[in-house]
């Protein structure tokens, strides 16, 4: 998605607002194939005209992700909002102020799909789980324990337990 600052692009500490939605986004496009977009990509925020053709932009984005669950390698969906704050420069030789990367732009437009694409990134969690106690897939016959037992539980004896069984049921007599 892109912000036009013709408007305050000759107007130091002028500040427009925006609210933008893209349902048009590919984050495979950009490299990202972690994730997709369940939901439109919306961001509500402001740039401001900071002077010597830098432009700070603040704001929040929301959205929804289609993530892989990394324990049933099922498809879920998982609601993502954050807040963004960059700096954007039209001259490539200022590359940071103070603490904050400046990214380069030209023209009247500030796109920020890089950035809002590197941000979810991010925020995206290192094993995406589509519940907290997803049981995952059973290692022998890759049965989803989600939906059931499968029948290798039952047929493998764990030999520690075997032997303590046995001991068991000669106590009973
Ligand atoms: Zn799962
Ligand atoms: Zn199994």
């Amino acid at each position: 998605m892109r912000l036009s600052i013709s408007k305050i692009k000759q107007q130091p500490a002028a500040t427009l607002r925006y609210q933008l939605t893209d349902e048009q986004l590919d984050p495979a496009a950009y490299g990202y194939s972690e994730f997709r977009f369940a939901a439109p990509l919306v961001f509500d925020g402001q740039a401001t005209n900071r002077g010597g053709g830098l432009f700070e932009v603040t704001g929040s984005y929301q959205t929804s992700l289609q993530l892989i669950c990394s324990r049933c390698l099922n498809t879920f969906t998982l609601p993502l909002s954050g807040e963004i704050k960059a700096l954007y420069g039209s001259s490539p030789e200022e590359e940071t102020e103070g603490e904050l990367a400046v990214h380069s732009f030209s023209g009247d437009n500030i796109d920020l799909d890089e950035l809002l694409l590197s941000e979810i990134n991010f925020a995206l969690p290192m094993q995406p789980l589509c519940k907290e106690d997803c049981r995952g897939l059973c290692p022998e016959c890759g049965t989803d324990l989600n939906h059931g037992a499968c029948s290798c539980a039952k047929e493998q004896i764990d030999p520690r337990w075997e032997k303590l069984a046995y001991f068991k049921f000669n106590g009973d007599e």
